[in-house]
């Protein structure tokens, strides 16, 4: 299986022309930005291979990801959490059904059985979230296709943005872009990105990290997030991420005039079944008030 490459809309919002690049509709099951850092997987064999090991939240973009990855390599999909919350077990929604539906096969609270089958010589292992130097044969995918586009548009320089977990994405953009990556960080801070694109790569390849005055903690519900994701959706027709987009976006209005010399081109990295897990708790959040 390949993956073509997935268009360009241009959209206004607030008033300003953007470029939105379409990784949510990379494909119709393995899209978005995990889809581009598990790329690798998919198009090389590994004969010797039967199963794939990974760990993190319940409900993660890259869990729901790696079990499509496992079924059309014809893997098992191990998957360990600390906790799944007793509703989530009563009521499966989201990236969770979605992966079981995929038959991962979830353990709650066994590092140890981890720690034994990641020692097998027929498992890979794939850190949280999928910040590995792997995910850079995807992203350099990402990146031509970009190069591609902004020759035939006739732009010669153009800003880039997309909002960083691991920053792992942002990174390799940089390595092989020859614009401007601007990002901001989602998880932990600006000094934890920071550390992360040094795990990786030399200073030269990292993105310039934009940040906002006030602090938001992965994962909360914010008023304003979900206030300028549902603008988002009306102004241009497009469903962003709930998880990732709503601070990538206010980052990106916050420094407009900095980056509005050049064409500005948003990375979408998909994430849209998480988006079910993430309205439900907006919506319970705004019943409360
Ligand atoms: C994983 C993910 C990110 C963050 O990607 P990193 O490479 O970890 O920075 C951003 N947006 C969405 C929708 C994701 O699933």
């Amino acid at each position: 299986m390949k993956l073509s490459s997935s268009p360009i809309d241009k959209i206004t919002f607030r008033n300003h022309t953007f470029f939105v690049k379409r990784d949510d509709l990379l494909d119709k099951d393995f899209s978005g930005n995990k889809a581009r850092k598990f790329y690798y997987y998919l198009i090389n064999d590994f004969p010797h291979i039967n199963k794939v090991v990974s760990y993190g939240s319940s409900q993660s973009n890259a869990m729901y990801s790696l079990s499509v990855l496992a079924k059309l390599k014809g893997w098992k999909f191990y998957y360990f959490v600390d906790h799944i919350s007793s509703y989530l077990k009563e009521n499966p929604h989201g990236n969770y059904k979605a992966a079981l539906k995929n038959g991962m096969i979830i353990y709650e609270n066994r590092k140890d059985l981890m720690n034994e089958l990641i020692k097998r010589k027929d498992t890979i292992f794939i850190k949280e979230g999928g910040a590995m130097k792997e995910a850079e044969e995807g992203v350099k995918i990402l990146a031509k296709e970009i190069i591609v586009w902004a020759k035939e548009r006739g732009f010669e320089d153009m800003n880039l943005f997309l909002p960083s977990g691991t920053g792992t994405t942002a990174l390799f953009l940089q390595k092989y872009l020859p614009f401007s990556v601007f990002t901001s960080a989602t998880v932990g801070d600006k000094n934890y990105l920071k550390k992360q694109f040094f795990e990786l790569e030399d200073e030269k390849y990292h993105p310039k990290i934009l940040k906002l005055d006030k602090k938001y903690h992965f994962g909360k519900l914010y008023p304003e997030f979900y206030a300028i994701w549902r603008d988002l959706k009306r102004e241009t027709g497009i469903e962003f991420d709930l998880l990732y987009d709503p601070k990538g976006w206010m980052t990106l209005l916050n420094y407009l005039n900095l980056l509005k010399d050049k064409p500005i081109l948003y990375i979408h990295q998909g994430g849209l079944i998480g988006n079910e897990s993430m309205k439900l708790r907006y919506e319970r959040k705004l019943k409360e008030k």
